[in-house]
């Protein structure tokens, strides 16, 4: 995979032209009329030449014409002009719907994508990456798709326009055209080198500063207590000094490339005026021609040497692109059984020989792991750091799948279980509880939506918070600051525990927090824990004696193994694994 900011530069090639048609796939409709508008808008582009050429034929011969016509061509010409307003609105309408459909539509494919790939694929996957795919990537899209139109298709019918009148009126003057199209593709081509690598270091300067400025804000806290403030000023500094010399160099390009190709282009046309100067000397063409000509002429080098400004925005969209493709061609899908789980379930679970290794480490986690739990039995999982237990209840939630062996929950093999309907029974208390910022409600109801608040006071009044609920100013509706802030470790950990009741699930998968929460919040927590146990099957990963002993059985996890399981008290009599590692703990 590419790092960030570190994109790949592909030419444009035949693959990329069909990567950009695909994207309009299903729009075509919307994009004829967005190109017709936009002829027609553009109207007094190539009228308004025609008009004025027009008039000054007539007012500089008025033997040959009459006041009539003088009068018909200024009203054609306002005519043309005043309809822009009404056409103009019609374009950007066609045009905006046009891209703003195809910007939701990849979005949409992407979350879509992301909800259905393991979780696996987001462990592994920093979520700021993601993020960037969906946001940034996707409009990059959208600005290349919005200037591939804004360019190519005023430069199609400019040309065409510039050509059909000329044709129609004086074929000699086409030759004039042709040259221009070389010698302004020729001074573009000279410039696009230079111009891409100054945007190119421009654009990594910026993505190096904002990756800089986003990690020094996260940082703030550690960096004040240090008292290295200055510091961290100081290498900020150093940074955007190279976003301030490579935009320099980004300026001093395209200027030079401006003054140049206005030079090359201005000759140019000089060149043409003296050519139609020379026709009308001797009677062959008429002024008002000259003037027509070297309008079209203009309108010609404008629309070709507006291609420069294409290549950055094609470059970094066609980047885009490929980046977005990472996420839609991944094939780490969750895989799915068909076998509906029986609602409701009973939550008897077995794990039968299971083995488990994690694709990039040495050795198995799991060997030959075997329990049967009978439903609404309570299991505390215990154990060594990285002995396993997480990953047991990983493979418990079907995020992973055993290698061999196999889990069956009511008898039925999780591997061919419709994880949806399984799911649906199942509630989890994760280590790190995340909470997102939005009401109390929202939060504890997340699993359940359209929950009564009664349900939700009784679920609050389990876990003994109602007084805390009610301190709060607007009760339920009080707003969580990001990640629950405004909580402390505890608290949180009971309102994980509320979303978790208010499901009323068959099978509950706590995994303990480690951080160290004072002896009165152990309590609390303790006993929030326990109204989820016996009612349910319920696994946990327990670090905390006070949780523990409320458990009907205790399985010591050793070297992906069973290596001791029974009762608190068996246990404890036994003297063995558990009686060392409880000593150890005191
Ligand atoms: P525990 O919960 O008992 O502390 P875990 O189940 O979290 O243990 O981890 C068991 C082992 O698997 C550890 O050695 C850990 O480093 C490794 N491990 C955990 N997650 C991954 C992963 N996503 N990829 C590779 N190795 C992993």
């Amino acid at each position: 995979m590419m790092k960030d900011g570190e994109h790949r530069r592909r030419p444009v090639s035949m693959s990329s032209l069909r990567q950009i048609a695909a994207l309009y796939h299903g729009h075509w409709g919307q994009l004829f009329w967005a190109v017709l508008w936009f002829v027609i808008k553009h109207a007094p582009a190539y009228v308004t030449p025609v008009v004025t050429a027009n008039i000054i034929n007539i007012v500089t011969d008025p033997a040959h014409h009459t006041m009539g016509e003088f009068w018909i061509n200024l009203t054609v010409g306002c005519l043309f002009v005043a309809q822009n307003v009404l056409t103009a609105w019609l374009h950007t309408r066609a045009y905006s719907g046009l891209t703003r459909g195809i910007e939701m539509e990849l979005r949409g494919a992407m979350v879509d994508k992301l909800q259905h790939l393991s979780v696996q694929f987001h462990t592994r996957t920093q979520s700021g990456r993601l993020l960037s795919k969906v946001m940034r990537d996707v409009e990059n899209v959208e600005q290349m798709l919005r200037s591939c139109f804004g360019t190519l298709v005023p430069l199609a019918t400019s040309v065409t326009a510039a050509v059909v009148v000329t044709a129609f009126n004086d074929p000699r003057i086409l030759w004039l055209y042709l040259l221009a199209v070389p010698v302004a593709g020729c001074t573009v081509g000279a410039f696009r080198r230079p111009i891409r690598r100054s945007n190119r270091s421009f654009r990594r300067e910026m993505e190096k500063t904002q990756a800089a400025v986003g990690e020094m804000l996260e940082m703030v806290p550690v960096t004040r207590a240090y008292g290295l403030a200055d510091r961290e000023a100081e290498r900020m500094n150093h940074l955007l000094a190279g976003v301030k010399d490579s935009g320099f160099r980004l300026d001093t390009t395209n200027s030079v490339f401006g003054a140049t190709s206005w030079v090359v282009f201005q000759l140019f046309q000089m060149i043409c005026l003296g050519f139609t100067g020379s026709l009308a000397y001797r009677g062959i063409i008429s002024a008002g021609e000259v003037v027509l000509y070297q309008n079209y002429f203009g309108q010609i080098v404008t629309a070709v040497s507006g291609v420069v400004n294409l290549f950055p925005t094609l470059a970094r969209g066609l980047e885009s692109l490929s980046s977005i493709n990472e996420i839609m061609e991944a094939d780490e899908v969750e895989p799915n059984g068909q076998t509906p789980a029986p609602a409701p379930l009973r939550g008897e679970v077995c794990f039968e020989g299971v083995a488990y290794r994690y694709p990039d480490a040495p050795g198995p986690v799991l060997r030959d792991f075997t329990l049967r739990v009978p439903a609404g039995r309570s299991v505390a999982i215990v154990g060594p750091s990285g002995a396993g237990k997480s990953t047991l209840l990983s493979l418990l939630m079907g995020f992973i799948q055993p290698d061999a062996g196999r889990i069956t929950v009511d008898g039925i093999d999780l591997t061919e279980m419709e994880l949806k309907s399984y799911r649906s029974q199942l509630a989890v208390v994760p280590q790190n509880t995340i909470l997102f910022s939005g009401t109390l409600r929202d939060n504890i109801a997340y699993a359940a939506p359209g929950v009564s608040d009664e349900e939700i006071w009784r679920v609050i009044d389990q876990i003994g918070l109602r007084d805390l609920v009610e301190g709060l100013p607007g009760g339920l509706d009080a707003s969580l600051s990001e990640h629950g802030g405004n909580f402390s470790g505890g608290q949180r950990q009971r309102i994980a525990i509320a979303r978790a009741l208010i499901r009323h699930p068959r099978i509950v998968i706590l995994d303990e927090a480690t951080s160290a929460l004072d002896s009165a919040s152990e309590q609390l927590v303790a006993q929030a824990t326990q109204r989820l146990m016996g009612r349910c099957t319920t696994f946990m990963v327990a670090h905390r004696l006070s949780t523990i002993r409320s458990a009907d059985h205790i399985v010591v996890v050793e070297d992906g193994r069973v290596a001791e399981q029974g009762s608190y008290e068996e246990l404890m009599a036994r003297k063995g694994r558990f009686y060392q590692l409880k000593v150890l703990q005191q």
